[in-house]
């Protein structure tokens, strides 16, 4: 049987700034006897999202960061050490579903990776629409379960919002023909990653933060990636030969096919 005529477009919603050393561990950036002051390794941590385009419905993957930032991640520490202020207009979130010619309410699904700032900015877009949203239940039940409103990357008001059609999952799942989400934990109590089945591309596979960024994914992997998870996503990969998006690779930003404009298929 043919494969669905599926197209992914890959939105770039310009860029968190931060540390690297947050993200990967490099010899050459610790401080030692012969490198007393070691550089500043301040840069850009772009931020995307995925649409997929199905035969059967539409799906999104992430919803990156909020437009208002700077007053919604009052108290949270992402405010100082991961700014989003590396943005123009028309990267924000909105905008580019504009772009695509789309709304909130064109979306049957809204698969979250997980449920941090920079990733669960923007679901309340989806208040009071059809769209299915899914989450692993264990970042789910992690979430709501913080105590008070911010722990660490995870702001409560960010999820806990009226109006969503919440739908938990706990295991590998097909959402449609050819679009799967596949549990990659450690970064959080349930990320997942997106794999996608394309007729001319082959499959592709979104990390999110399970892997960060090319160096993050090895081997071996390096920082604060999970080696389990990042072996899961390994053996995927190479049994399909799956093209790999990482979750916030500077470098592979500006090399991959980025909407409005270009898609995968
Ligand atoms: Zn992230």
């Amino acid at each position: 049987m043919a494969k669905p005529a599926i197209k992914v477009y890959v939105q770039h919603h310009g860029n968190m700034m931060c540390d690297y050393r947050w993200l990967l561990v490099n010899a050459e950036w610790m401080q030692s006897k012969s490198n007393q002051q070691p550089q500043s390794q301040w840069g850009p941590c772009p931020t995307h999202t995925v649409v997929v385009d199905h035969p059967d419905g539409r799906l999104l993957f992430d919803t990156t960061c909020p437009r208002d930032w700077e007053q919604h991640w009052t108290g949270a520490a992402a405010k100082n050490w991961f700014p989003y202020e590396d943005v123009t207009p028309e990267q924000y979130f909105e905008e580019r579903l504009k772009q695509l010619k789309l709304d909130p309410s064109d979306f049957k699904y809204v698969a979250l990776s997980h449920l941090h700032l920079d990733h669960a900015g923007n679901i309340k877009a989806f208040k009071n629409t059809d769209a299915r949203i899914l989450v692993h239940r264990k970042e789910y039940q992690g979430a709501i379960s913080i105590p008070g409103e911010v722990q660490g990357f995870h702001l409560k008001k960010d999820y806990m919002v009226d109006g969503l059609r919440w739908v938990q999952l706990s295991e590998d799942t097909e959402i449609l023909e050819g679009v799967r989400l596949f549990e990659a934990p450690g970064h959080t109590w349930g990320t997942m990653c997106l794999m996608v089945d394309l007729p001319n591309t082959g499959t592709m596979i979104f990390t999110s933060d399970a892997a960060y960024m090319r160096e993050s994914y090895g081997p071996p992997p390096v920082g604060a990636a999970r080696l389990n998870s990042v072996e899961r996503i390994r053996g995927f990969a190479s049994m399909r030969d799956a093209t790999i998006i990482f979750g916030h690779d500077p470098k592979q930003i500006k090399e991959i096919r980025l909407a409005p404009e270009a898609f995968y298929d």
